[in-house]
C-alpha cells in the first residue's frame, strides 16, 4: 500500500499540493487549499487556517459540518449495513421514501446518487411515459437559458449555459427559451414536446427567482397541452429557500421533481419524486442504479430531515434569509461595485459591476476567511449551512462588507 501517513501529509502541505497537481485530473480551477476538518459553519485547511463556510459545498451541507445527528446516523448505519444494491429493499431507504413522498406530496420516489442522475432519470421518465402511451414522437423537452441541470449527456442537453455544453455535442432533444418568458414557451410548443424542465429559482444561474406566477403559468400550460412539468429542486430543495421545497411556497404541483444537493447533508444521494399518474412510465427493469438509495446515504438523509424538524431549520433559513436580504440590499445601495441582489432564503447572490471580477473578490474573501461561490455572469453566491449561528452570520457579512468597501481604495 502506497499511502502517506496522515501526519506526514498534514505537516507537509506542499507535498499534498504537489500531489494534487500531479495526480488529480485538471478539470477544476482551484486554489492550493486543502480542507481537512469542519465544525458547524466553519472549516479548517491543512495549515490550521479557519474559514467561515458561506457556500456549504455548493448548497449541500445543510446541517453544516460534523453535525452530531448526521455523524451518529452514518456511524450507526455503517456498523449495520452499508450497501445492498436494489436487488433487495433496505430499511432506511423505505423510511426515507415515505418521508420524501409525504413532505413533497408526491406518490413515489426513485433514488440515485447525484443531481445529474436524478435529472437524467426525470428526462428518461418523460420520454418513456409517452412511449408507453404509444406517443413515441413526444420526446422533446423545453428548458431555460442559464438553467443548470447537470453534466451527464441528457442533463447537459437541458443545461442552458453554452459554456457547459461546448464541445460535447451533438446534444439533442431540448429547446431553450429565456427564463421567465411564457410567450417564448408557448411559441416552441409542438406535438413533439414531452415536458418542460424548470428550476424554481436559477441556482448556478445566479440565484435568479422566477417571476411571480411563472411556475403556476407553466403548470397551466402543461395541463392544457398534456405535457409534463419537470421541476429541478436539486439546489432549492430541503429548506434552502425558506420552505421545504421552493415550489411549495407557490403551491405548484410538479409531475416529477428532483432533489439531491442538500438531501444527504454531504453524503451523495439524489431522488426523483413522481406523481401517481406516472407510476407506469418506467416499467420494471427500464431504469436503475447500483448504489442508488443505499442504506448509508438513506440513513444520512433521514437524519437531515429529522434534524430540519427538531432544530426548526426551514424557519431558520427563512428568517436568516430575510436578514441576509436586508444586509445585501443595503450593500447594493452603499457599494459602487454591487449592482443587484437576488434570491431568497439561504440562496442569494450579489451581482458585481463588470469592471470588478467576482472571481478576484472571491479570492480576497477567502484570504479574509470567508468562503463563497460564483454564480451567473459576475455574481457572488451565498449558500451557508442552515445551522449558521447569529454570530457567524454577523462575522461573514462583516467580512463581505469590509472587503467590498476596501475595493474602492
Ligand atoms: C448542482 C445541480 C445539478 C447537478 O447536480 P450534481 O450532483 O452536481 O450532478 C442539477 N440541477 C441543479 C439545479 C443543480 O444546482
Amino acid at each position: 500500500m502506497n499511502r502517506i501517513p496522515e501526519t506526514e501529509a498534514l505537516t507537509k502541505p506542499h507535498l499534498l499540493a504537489e500531489k494534487a497537481a500531479r495526480y488529480l485530473y485538471p478539470n477544476y480551477a482551484r486554489p492550493d487549499v486543502v480542507l481537512v476538518r469542519g465544525q458547524g459553519a466553519r472549516v479548517w485547511d491543512e495549515s490550521g487556517r479557519e474559514y467561515l463556510d458561506f457556500y456549504a459545498g455548493v448548497a449541500v451541507s445543510t446541517l453544516g459540518h460534523s453535525h452530531p445527528a448526521l455523524v451518529r446516523a452514518i456511524s450507526e448505519q455503517a456498523t449495520r449495513l452499508v450497501h445492498t444494491s436494489n436487488y433487495y429493499y433496505n430499511e432506511p431507504n423505505i423510511l426515507l421514501a415515505e418521508q420524501l413522498a409525504t413532505r413533497a406530496k408526491m406518490a413515489h420516489v426513485f433514488f440515485c446518487n447525484s443531481g445529474t442522475e436524478a435529472n437524467e432519470a426525470m428526462l428518461k421518465l418523460a420520454r418513456r411515459h409517452f412511449f408507453e402511451r404509444g406517443d413515441a414522437n413526444r420526446y422533446e423537452i423545453i428548458a431555460f437559458e442559464s438553467a443548470f441541470h447537470g453534466r451527464t449527456m441528457g442533463s447537459l442537453a437541458a443545461t442552458g449555459t453554452a459554456k457547459y455544453r461546448q464541445g460535447f455535442g451533438p446534444l439533442g432533444g431540448v429547446t431553450h427559451v429565456p427564463y421567465g418568458d411564457l410567450a417564448a414557451v408557448e411559441s416552441v410548443l409542438s406535438a413533439r414536446v414531452a415536458g418542460i424542465i424548470v428550476e424554481p429559482m436559477l441556482g448556478e444561474g445566479g440565484a435568479v427567482e422566477a417571476p411571480p406566477g411563472f411556475l403556476r403559468a407553466l403548470r397551466a400550460i402543461a395541463d392544457q397541452h398534456g405535457i409534463l412539468l419537470l421541476v429541478d429542486e436539486i439546489q432549492t430543495g430541503i429548506g434552502r429557500t425558506g420552505s421545504f421545497l421552493a415550489t411549495g411556497a407557490e403551491e405548484v404541483r410538479a409531475d416529477a421533481l428532483t432533489l439531491a444537493k442538500g438531501l444527504g447533508g454531504g453524503v451523495p444521494i439524489g431522488a426523483l419524486l413522481t406523481g401517481p399518474h406516472l407510476e407506469a412510465a418506467l416499467p420494471k427493469g427500464s431504469h436503475g442504479s447500483t448504489f442508488g438509495g443505499n442504506p448509508l446515504a438513506s440513513a444520512a438523509a433521514l437524519a437531515v430531515l429529522q434534524t430540519l424538524d427538531e432544530e426548526g431549520l426551514v424557519e431558520r433559513a427563512r428568517e436568516l434569509g430575510v436578514r441576509l436580504r436586508d444586509r445585501l440590499d443595503a450593500l447594493v445601495k452603499k457599494s459602487a461595485f454591487v449592482t443587484e441582489r437576488r434570491g431568497r432564503g439561504l440562496l442569494q447572490a450579489i451581482e458585481l459591476v463588470p469592471q470588478v471580477s467576482a472571481g478576484a473578490v472571491l479570492a480576497r474573501l477567502r484570504e479574509r476567511g470567508l468562503l463563497v461561490t460564483l454564480a451567473g455572469a459576475n455574481a457572488l453566491r451565498l449558500t451557508p449551512p442552515l445551522v449558521l449561528t447569529d454570530e457567524e452570520f454577523e462575522k461573514g457579512l462583516s467580512i463581505l462588507e469590509e472587503t467590498l468597501q476596501d475595493l474602492s481604495s
